[in-house]
């Protein structure tokens, strides 16, 4: 069923046919899909749903793009985990994380990718292309690579080498290119004018954002059809916090849920980029620009696209946005890995050290549900805990040897 119209401008309203554009051309204002809602509900049902395959695609009557020539590599139906142990440290009553560290390529990024790269395909590109602070990129090249599209990949040459490594590896050219990211996605735009290339964060990305709302529908399907009571979500540009609260409407339109989610939706920034944070702290909605200066390098933009749609959003949901210094990402990734057995990445510590300071603040009631998302995997970014964490005690081979340091370490 091809369920979008038109895209239509988020500021003016103006509405365009369905192509590869992403700016409106008289406000400058971000394009979005536009659904016929009511269509949508007739066809849709729980049932037809829960009946679909265990990817996003059993979504795919509330994504833009239509079934033929679909990229898949799986991405999606990632699972929803009760974490008492964490609640329990945090004085949390119920906690859950969505783990996207279990997508094809450990990141959140599959559910856009999927999406953008078969707009793309149905668009005719042979070439797709993406700015990215590495998640993106990986993500770029193995769903380009599973149907045979050249994949150009642009990243700040200071990445770690991990995501550089899981990137070229499925055969993408990779540009490293010696600035931030957002020098890298102003090159990206410029480069999006002069060649017919899919940028899917650039001229594909009113499709490829729409992804992230899987994350919403998931979620609430695997909370039995309930929305949560609070969200904690990490921004960089603000995109998937925005895409969360779409999704968590959009099940309301179409009927999967009886009453519009009053879900709180929640911030976590790194205190190095914390453009969106500052801005709703501050109480306003000009987000200053920043040179980011964070471990958190997927989280590092320091001129967040929808930052203003984030922070409008958080405001209006009753939510708060919290950042973390370095030291608590390490903390927050080494809290969720003793207490819940979950490896993430430094945006995950971030997710993490926000949530431990909402929750400490008085955020969530003793009786709400709180779902924080884990949006990729601690293996890219190991170098973050160089020097924190190594062997407990170094022995000879000898039983007398292990025993007294055993017994040292009891000692101490
Ligand atoms: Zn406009």
């Amino acid at each position: 069923m091809a369920t979008v119209q038109e895209l239509r401008c988020r500021e003016c309203k103006r509405t365009y046919p369905v192509g590869p554009i992403h700016v409106c051309e008289f406000c400058f204002g971000p394009l979005e899909p536009v659904y016929d809602y009511a269509a949508i509900a007739a066809a849709i049902s729980r049932e037809r749903i829960e009946a679909g395959p265990r990817t996003l695609w059993r979504y795919a009557d509330l994504l833009p793009v239509g079934d033929a020539q679909r990229v898949d590599l799986g991405a999606g139906c990632t699972p929803l985990v009760k974490a008492g142990r964490l609640a329990a440290e945090l004085g949390i009553g119920a906690l859950y994380l969505k783990n996207d560290m279990a997508n094809p390529t450990h990141s959140f990024k599959d559910r856009v990718v999927t999406v953008a790269l078969t707009a793309a395909r149905a668009m005719g590109f042979t070439t797709v292309s993406c700015a990215s602070t590495g998640n993106l990129a990986n993500s770029v090249a193995a769903h380009a690579a599973r149907v045979g599209l050249n994949a150009f990949v642009f990243i700040p040459a200071d990445l770690e080498a991990a995501k550089v490594l899981t990137t070229a590896v499925f055969g993408a050219t990779v540009v490293a290119v010696k600035g931030n990211y957002d020098q890298v996605n102003r090159l990206c735009s410029e480069i999006a004018q002069t060649r017919r290339w899919g940028f899917v964060n650039v001229n594909l990305r009113p499709f490829y954002s729409e992804g992230s709302k899987t994350m919403a529908f998931e979620t609430v399907e695997q909370l039995g059809w309930t929305a949560p009571d609070h969200v904690v979500v990490p921004a960089a540009s603000g995109s998937l916090l925005t895409k969360i609260h779409r999704g968590l409407g959009e099940l309301h339109a179409v009927g999967l849920l009886d009453e519009q989610p009053a879900t709180s939706i929640h911030l976590a920034q790194p205190l190095g980029c914390s453009p969106i944070t500052a801005a709703v702290q501050n109480g306003t909605d000009t987000i200053r620009p920043v040179k980011p200066n964070t471990i958190a390098k997927s989280l590092a933009i320091g001129n967040p696209a929808d930052g203003y749609y984030a922070a409008k959003i958080v405001r209006q949901t009753g939510g708060r946005a919290e950042s973390a210094t370095d030291d608590e990402i390490i903390d927050g990734i080494r809290l969720l890995a003793t207490t819940e057995g979950l490896f993430t990445e430094t945006a995950g510590g971030v997710t993490i050290a926000c949530l431990a300071k909402m929750a400490a603040a008085g955020a969530f009631g003793p009786g709400d549900t709180v779902v924080a998302l884990i949006t990729g995997m601690g293996l890219k970014t190991a170098e973050a805990l160089t020097g924190q964490v190594g062997p407990t005690m170094q022995i000879q081979p000898e039983l007398e040897a292990f025993d007294e340091a055993l017994a040292l370490m009891d000692e101490g």
